[in-house]
Parts: structure tokens; sequence; C-alpha cells
């Protein structure tokens, strides 16, 4: 075969990538229609013309501008599963064979006080801060006296009601397919959260964990928790913590946000390259209440939607 001219190969490329502006110019006139996920009763937006323009902005960058920040307990897992209630991380301790039946008492009825101030309607962020780090401080407390051993959280995580949202296998896998990070930024607990998406065949080499890891001594028996604690309403330096991480993805400047609590709305601050942010948020609890709040704050508010099914369709759309 004849090599071809290499002005011949530029035009080539040029007609080529002037035909994949125009498809995707023309993807983006009509997103409303040809995403019929979008027409979902659990999908509500306030600006919907808002919604198109970021979302044209990411088809437009393609996958090599995009980055994924999202959160984990009750964002990527479900809130609840044929009418009950799914475990946190830290649920899934709660409820495990490794505690004393009076130590799970103890954690219930941190539960019971301090996640109604979590999702306290009447509440600023700042009013629940310190009621955050008191739930955390003591719940904590209470596991590292139980002496947990590190070996024995596959089991737990496996015999636990833990489950991902409807989609998760599409999510991961087309986004490590196309090299996209994904950053999972979770006041959960990490050891547990690692272990929930190593069994669920997702943990691939574009996600990268921040979360609250715990500290072994030489025996595997838990000591303590590594680093700065991450709750709820401290999310909003996680960029500044891990620098190394987003440095080297300047050039990711296009972000879908993940996120169920109104904690979760800062997890992309201190990002220094941001061009198209879309604001994804889960609205599990408490709906009429919130409703409002969520919908002037997140760009798509999901209520009571266990799937991944919008963001799928948006990634498809991008890639
Ligand atoms: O991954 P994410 O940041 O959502 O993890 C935090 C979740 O953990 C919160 O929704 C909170 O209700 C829950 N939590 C818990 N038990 C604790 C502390 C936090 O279930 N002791
Ligand atoms: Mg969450």
């Amino acid at each position: 075969m004849q090599a071809l001219h290499p002005w011949t190969l530029l035009l080539i490329s040029a007609v080529t990538l002037g035909q994949i502006q125009e498809q995707k110019n023309q993807e983006c006139s009509k997103l409303n229609t040809q995403m019929p996920e979008f027409q979902k009763k659990t999908v509500h937006i306030k600006d919907p013309k808002r919604v198109e323009e970021i979302i044209c902005g990411l088809i437009k960058g393609g996958a090599v501008k995009l980055q994924v920040i999202t959160d984990f307990d009750m964002t990527l897992s479900r809130f609840s599963n044929n009418g009950k209630r799914c475990p946190t991380c830290h649920n899934i301790i709660d409820n495990c064979k490794l505690i004393t039946e009076e130590c799970r008492q103890k954690l219930y009825q941190l539960k019971e006080t301090y996640y109604p101030i979590e999702i306290d309607p009447n509440l600023t962020i700042e009013e629940k801060y310190p009621y955050m780090v008191e739930w955390y401080t003591k719940s904590h407390t209470l596991l590292v006296e139980q002496r947990l051993q590190k070996d024995k959280f596959a089991e737990i995580v496996r015999e636990s009601d833990v489950i991902l949202k409807e989609g998760y296998e599409i999510f991961f896998d087309k986004l490590n397919e196309h090299n996209i990070p994904v950053f999972i930024f979770s006041a959960g607990i990490g050891d547990i959260l690692e272990e929930v998406v190593r069994q669920s065949s997702v943990y691939h080499s574009n996600v990268k964990v921040v979360s609250n890891f715990m500290d072994f001594d030489d025996n595997g028996v838990l000591k303590g928790f590594k680093g700065e604690l991450i709750h709820v309403y401290n999310k909003h330096d996680g960029a500044l913590k891990s620098t190394e991480y987003f440095n080297q993805l300047k050039d990711n400047s296009n972000i879908i946000l993940l996120g169920d609590s109104l904690g979760d709305l800062t997890m992309a601050d201190g990002v220094a390259n941001v061009e198209n942010i879309l604001k994804v948020g889960y609205l599990n609890d408490k709906v009429d209440e919130l409703l409002e709040k969520y919908m002037d704050n997140y760009d798509i508010v999901l209520v009571k939607d266990e799937t991944l099914d919008v963001v799928n369709s948006i990634l498809q759309k991008i890639m």
C-alpha cells in the first residue's frame, strides 16, 4: 500500500476532528430528548438550561478532560434495598459479630443521637460541625476498645447488607476503560470501603480512596485511626490535602461531583483548574424538608434513586 503524504494525513485528521466536533455540537443541542434517564421521576433540576450547558461542556471536553470526585456512603452505596435500610461503612461494623452486644447498643445510641443532627434541615453546617466531631470521636473510641482484627474485615463485609447502586459495574468499568480518575472522598471507614469496592470487583487502578483509615498494631489489632478525621462537614480541604494527586490532574478540568450530603458539595473545593463542574446529589432522607435546599445547591438532585443511571447516561455521552 502506498504511504499517505503527511499533508493528506493532516487533512484527514482535521476533517475527522471537525466531524467529531460537529457530532458533539449536535448531541448538545437536543440533550433532553436523547437522555430518557432525565425523564425519570427521581430527577429534579432547578435550572435545566444551566445543566444542559454544563453537560455540553463535559461532552465537548471528552474523556481526556474529565475526572470524577465522589462520596461513598449513600452515594455509591445504596441507602435502601427492597425497603430495607442499607449500612454505611460504619454500620457494617456496628452490625457485625466482632463487637460485643454492649458496644453495639452504645453505637446504636450514638447513631440515634447524632444522625438526626447530621440531616437536620433547621441547623446550619457550622452548628452541626461540633456534633459530628463528637459522634466520630465517641464511636471511633468504642471501636478501638473492641480491638477489632483487620483480617476479619473481608468476612464482615461479605456478611453485611451493603450493596452498591444499580449500574455500578458500568460506572466503574467505563471510567476505568477511558482512564478517567475517580477520587472517592469518604467520611466513612477507608478499610471497610476498600473491601466493599474490592468485593464488588471494581477497585480498578483509576480509583483513589481518601477516607478515615484505621491504624493496626503488629498483630493486626485496631489501635486508632490514621491522619486527621474526615467527617461529613469538613470535606472542603480534601483537594488541598491531596495536592500530589490533584497536581497530576491539572488538565482534568471537567468534574462530575457526586454526593448525598450538603457537606459533599465542597469536595472539589481547592481543585485548581475547573472549567465545568456538574454536581449531582442523591437526596435519600427528609426529602420534603430538604428538596428545595438540595435543588438550590446541586445541579441535579436524585430523590430516592438507588441507581447510577443518570450519571451513566452522561458518561455515555462524554465518551
Ligand atoms: O462516605 P460518606 O462520607 O458518606 O460517609 C459518611 C457517612 O457515615 C455519613 O452518612 C454518616 O451518617 C455515617 N456515619 C455512621 N456512623 C458513624 C459516623 C458516620 O454511619 N459513627
Ligand atoms: Mg454519603
